[in-house]
C-alpha cells in the first residue's frame, strides 16, 4: 500500500493510473478503523481496480469540541487493517494540506432541508464541514465511485447533493451498516464505551428493530414515543427518533402501508453519541 501525505502527490499519482486506463474507488474514513470500514474496501476492490481509502479527522465537521479531542486514533492499527483488505493507496493529510489558507471562510452549500432535520438540527455546521471535507477530498482522489456506509444515512443524502452541487461524475455506492453480533452498529466511537456502556449500547438496535416489527399504517406517535422511553429507561440522553421517508427523509406523522421508511435513532451514553438506522417498510 502506498501512503501520501499530499494531496498534488496522491492527485499526480492517480492521474497516471487513470490515464493507463484504470477506474479509481474510494473510501473515505476518519480511521479508528472496524469492520465497517474494511467492508467498504473489500466492496470497493471488488468494483474497481485502484482502491484509495483516506484518514482525516476533519476538524470543521465536529460542532462539539470535546468530541473532536477524544476521537480514537489508531494509525499502526489502521494501516495495518487496511494492508489486509489489499488497499492499494492511504491518503493520510494533515490539517494544513487539506485547508492551506485555514479553517476561517470557507465555502459554504446549499443542502437545503437536509441541513435542518435530524443531525442538521443537532449538530449545526455539522454537515457543511462534512461537504468542506469531502470537496476536497473528491477533488485530490477524482474516483470514479465513492464508498460510504448507510449507518450515516443523512450523510449519503448530502452527499448525494454535494455531487450534484459541484457536478462531478463519481457515482456513490451506499453499503449496508456492519453490525457486532447483538446488533450495535459499528463505530468508532464505540470504543470510547465503558463495558457497562457497551452492553446498553445495543438498546438502539432492539429499539429500531421493535419500531420494524410494530409497524402498522396508521399513526406512527406512539412507535416514536416507546423507543424514546425504552432508550431513556436504559440510561439514554435522546436526541431524536424519528421516523421518515426513505427517498427524502422528510419526517411522518402517519404510514399509507406502502411508503419505503426508515427510522433514525441519536442517543447518547454517558458523553458517546451514536447514531443509528433501519430501514422499516422497504
Ligand atoms: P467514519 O470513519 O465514521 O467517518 O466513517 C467512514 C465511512 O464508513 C462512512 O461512509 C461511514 O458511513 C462508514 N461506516 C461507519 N460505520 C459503518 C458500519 N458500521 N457499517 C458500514 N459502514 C460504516
Amino acid at each position: 500500500m502506498i501512503i501520501y501525505h499530499n494531496p498534488t502527490d496522491l492527485s499526480a499519482y492517480l492521474d497516471r493510473q487513470v490515464a493507463k486506463g484504470c477506474r479509481v474507488g474510494f473510501v473515505p474514513t476518519m480511521g479508528a478503523l472496524h469492520e465497517g470500514h474494511i467492508t467498504l474496501v473489500r466492496q470497493c476492490r471488488a468494483a474497481v481496480d485502484l482502491t484509495v481509502a483516506s484518514i482525516f479527522v476533519n476538524p470543521t465537521q465536529f460542532n462539539d469540541a470535546r468530541d473532536f479531542q477524544k476521537y480514537p486514533v489508531t494509525i499502526d492499527a489502521d494501516i495495518h487493517q487496511l494492508v489486509r483488505a489489499g488497499c492499494d493507496v492511504l491518503f493520510l493529510p494533515d490539517v494544513a494540506s487539506i485547508y492551506p489558507e485555514g479553517t476561517a471562510g470557507l465555502p459554504s452549500y446549499d443542502l437545503g432541508y437536509l441541513e435542518e432535520i435530524l443531525e442538521g438540527k443537532y449538530r449545526p455546521g455539522h454537515f457543511q464541514g462534512v461537504c468542506q471535507v469531502v470537496d476536497r477530498l473528491l477533488k485530490a482522489v477524482n474516483p470514479h465511485q465513492l464508498f460510504m456506509g448507510r449507518k450515516d444515512y443523512q450523510q449519503c443524502m448530502v452527499i448525494k447533493k454535494l455531487l450534484e452541487l459541484t457536478g462531478r461524475n463519481t457515482s456513490l455506492i451506499v453499503c449496508d451498516t456492519i453490525r457486532e453480533n447483538d446488533g450495535l452498529a459499528m463505530s468508532s466511537r464505540n470504543k470510547r464505551l465503558d463495558p457497562e456502556q457497551r452492553k446498553l449500547a445495543a438498546t438502539i438496535y432492539r429499539v429500531l428493530s421493535g419500531m420494524r416489527e410494530s409497524l402498522a399504517p396508521g399513526p406512527l406517535q406512539s412507535l416514536i414515543s416507546e423507543g424514546v422511553r425504552i432508550l431513556e429507561a436504559a440510561g439514554f440522553r435522546v436526541d431524536y427518533v424519528e421516523i421518515c421517508r426513505a427517498d427524502n427523509l422528510e419526517p411522518q406523522a402517519n404510514w399509507d402501508g406502502h411508503t419505503p421508511l426508515v427510522a433514525l435513532v441519536a442517543a447518547f451514553l454517558g458523553e458517546v453519541r451514536l447514531i443509528d438506522n433501519l430501514a422499516l417498510a422497504d
